[in-house]
């Protein structure tokens, strides 16, 4: 057998292998945990081993490795307040769709499912800010690059890394015309988990959920902490005393794949990378924004070309390899596989209200409630006054 059955729980959901199928015999389907993973019709399958050729996860594509690094914030600090970290990602974008060109990015739907979507106008681009902790639906969105770059516009394609590296396996060689930017990335919760958990929230608020947004900034900063809204609610906190979000921060809920992930090190697949300065507070106190600091990796002279065209909207300050990983565990090894990773998902497609309250939920302990009162920049003040 020469096709994409043989990859089994590594396969991490890009669909390239999908939409690389000359004779379209891979569909995605949900397995018993929400994830989606390709099944191949036997039947009209050929064996031309396509897939497995454009499979990210079997044939990892090539990395220089990191060029330069930065703790960065943008500018525009409304438009910084309201992504998750620095909001980097912003100028980025709109330098490609000042070009008449699309970005492609993470969105909520009108459902909340996170789907991969082309914005064209710098009025829908506030519909990719935001980190939404699940794995977003990525269904014919390759395609739909590839059909872009032939015709000649300019492209931003942005996800995790094995989103970005599944796009440059699906296109088998590099276009001049496109930028990719990946974001460093834990590990992703099932799309169905979260659809039910959205549910489940809207039951206890009494309204349905309108928004739930992982990174807000509106009550404590930048931080790891949600705000979740109905038409007539608002309410928001630590992520850690949300169960739903605690998982995702303990590695309980991933994808199989995610544990073993090829792309958790520096070999990165964009040509930028994105994550969160975390530490920023303790490294270079004055640098530290309550609007968040992004971690930018540039890894490639295409993203040198770019960053370097941004100078004047961005506020950056060296920064090391050895820092960013020491900061971001996922920049040297997968997460951790948890124990109680094997059972997790058990029930969770029964009685929902029972399941969290077994599965999910954490008492908050008191440390932890403490350590979440003080303000960032003030942990940061007090550890410089410790180290002198
Ligand atoms: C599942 C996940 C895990 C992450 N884990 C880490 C981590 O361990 N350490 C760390 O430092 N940073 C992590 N990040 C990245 C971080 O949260 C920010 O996304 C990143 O720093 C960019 O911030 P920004 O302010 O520049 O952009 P924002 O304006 O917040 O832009 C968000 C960008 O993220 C993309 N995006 C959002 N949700 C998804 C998704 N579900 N799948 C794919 N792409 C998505 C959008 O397309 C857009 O490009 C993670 C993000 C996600 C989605």
């Amino acid at each position: 057998m020469n096709n994409i059955s043989i990859l089994g729980n590594d396969c991490c959901g890009c669909t390239a292998c999908e939409q690389i199928c000359p004779k379209k015999c891979i569909t995605f389907k949900e397995n018993n945990e929400g994830f989606m993973y390709p099944v191949v019709d036997e039947s009209v399958c050929v064996n031309c081993g396509a897939c497995v050729k454009h499979c990210p996860v079997m044939t990892t594509p090539h990395s220089d490795g990191v060029q330069n690094v930065y703790a960065s914030k943008y500018c525009d600090t409304q438009k910084a307040k309201e992504s998750t970290s620095g909001g980097i990602f912003i100028p980025l974008a709109k330098s490609t769709l000042e070009k008449g060109g699309v970005v492609f990015g993470c969105a909520y739907d009108e459902n909340l499912v996170a789907r991969h979507i082309a914005v064209e106008k710098e009025a829908d681009l506030h519909k990719l800010q935001g980190s939404k902790y699940v794995q977003s639906d990525l269904s014919g969105i390759y395609s739909r690059v590839k059909s872009e770059l032939k015709g000649g516009r300019n492209v931003l394609f942005s996800g995790t890394g094995c989103q970005v590296a599944g796009l440059r396996s699906f296109l088998g060689k590099d276009f001049d015309n496109l930028i990719t930017v990946d974001i460093v990335c834990h590990g992703v919760p099932s799309p169905k988990l979260f659809e039910k958990y959205l549910c489940y929230l809207g039951n206890k608020l009494g309204e349905p959920v309108k928004s739930y947004n992982f990174r807000s900034k509106k009550r404590h900063g930048w931080g790891l902490f949600y705000e979740v809204e109905t038409d007539n609610i608002g309410k928001g906190g630590s992520g850690f005393d949300d169960p739903y979000y605690n998982a995702f921060l303990n590695c309980k809920t991933y994808r199989e794949g995610c544990y073993n992930c090829r792309f958790a090190n520096c070999d990165r697949q964009g040509d930028i990378t994105l994550a969160d300065f975390w530490g920023i507070e303790y490294i270079n106190p004055s640098f530290y924004s309550e609007n968040g600091v992004s971690l930018v990796l540039v890894n490639t002279d295409k993203g040198k070309r770019l960053w370097k065209s941004l100078e004047n909207c961005i506020e950056s300050v060296d920064s090391t390899v050895e820092q960013a990983v020491q900061m971001n565990k996922n920049l040297s090894s997968p997460s951790h596989r948890p124990e109680c990773r094997d059972t997790i998902y058990d029930g969770f497609d029964g009685d929902f209200d029972s399941y969290v309250m077994q599965k999910l939920y954490v008492k908050p302990s008191l440390k932890r409630k403490l350590k979440s009162l003080v303000p960032v920049s003030l942990k940061g003040r007090i550890k410089h006054m410790l180290k002198k």
